[in-house]
């Protein structure tokens, strides 16, 4: 089987720091792709792959997800995380979800375990721990940036760093997932656009979308969605699909970015921001792994 039959892009958020060296990051991205590229290759569907992607994203502890939570301006920790299988329209959110591992596994479970697309806050919870899934223990003891309340910016300056992951597989299935702790120093209560699917999250026939920065300016432009849409009844290619919504989000005053794949794997990564860190196997089997 060709690599030219499948593509993906994976995003470690949009806060990328000018003057910040990102070798790390740069390089575990590069290794996630090769491990996506291996599953897909071996008939991997789109949906497994954006989740496993997106999974170890969160286990790394590297970005502002899963491990990497930053807290909320109470020092608690809720994370949102969402995904949607193109080839079904069906999708799964989890929203302010405390005291689990991987939200995104979550938010798997909430689509395929129930009739509901979104499961917030005490019932989110308490659906996680009825589905067992993996608990933290010591908050202090694992989220790698326990110590950085301190360090966080005032809550209007919103800086951000999310998880994401879309996938074009061998089949021609599309899929997105996105995870999150949401922006530094947000309220408690707040949930971005990461668990909303159409804002920060959207995966059709024609193409799928996870979006990372200004949560609040994703959801007003309803920019995943609107990507999709862009493409399926506009006609547009994803380039100018993806382009037109980011400028939207920076003509409201917000920034950010977003990776997307459209039907034929072709990938765009377009951002309004000071970066984007992400990561691509393009159609032709090239990769690319980058933060500015
Ligand atoms: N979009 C996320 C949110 O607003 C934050 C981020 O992308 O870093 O919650």
């Amino acid at each position: 089987m060709s690599n030219k039959c499948f593509s993906l892009a994976l995003h470690g958020g949009a806060g990328a720091k000018p003057g910040h060296d990102y070798a790390v990051e740069i390089a575990h991205m590069r290794g996630l792709v090769e491990a996506a590229r291996d599953r897909l290759a071996a008939g991997a569907s789109a949906l497994d792959v954006a989740v496993e992607t997106v999974a170890a994203l969160e286990a790394s502890g590297l970005y502002i997800a899963g491990r990497g939570a930053s807290p909320n301006a109470d020092g608690e920790y809720e994370l949102d995380a969402s995904l949607m299988d193109g080839a079904t329209r069906l999708a799964g959110s989890v929203a302010a979800l405390q005291g689990f591992k991987s939200p995104i596994l979550a938010a798997r479970a909430v689509m395929e375990k129930t009739p509901h697309v979104m499961l917030a806050g005490q019932g989110a919870i308490d659906f996680a721990a009825e589905q067992g899934l993996e608990t933290v223990q010591d908050q202090n003891a694992w989220f790698t940036r326990a110590g950085a309340f301190e360090d966080n910016h005032p809550p209007e300056a919103l800086p951000t760093g999310t998880v994401g992951c879309v996938v074009r597989d061998a089949e021609g299935r599309l899929a997105a997932a996105t995870s999150t702790a949401g922006v530094f120093g947000k309220r408690p209560g707040r949930v971005g656009d990461s668990p909303v699917i159409g804002a920060g999250t959207y995966a059709d026939g024609h193409a799928a979308v996870s979006c990372t920065g200004q949560g609040e300016y994703f959801i007003r432009a309803a920019v995943a969605a609107q990507i999709a849409h862009r493409v399926r009844f506009g006609g547009q290619t994803l380039e100018a699909a993806a382009q037109a919504a980011i400028q939207e989000v920076a003509a409201f005053g917000g920034h950010g970015g977003l990776i997307a794949v459209d039907a034929s794997g072709t990938i765009a990564m377009p951002f309004a921001s000071s970066g984007l860190k992400r990561a691509a196997l393009l159609p032709d089997g090239a990769i690319v792994s980058e933060a500015f």
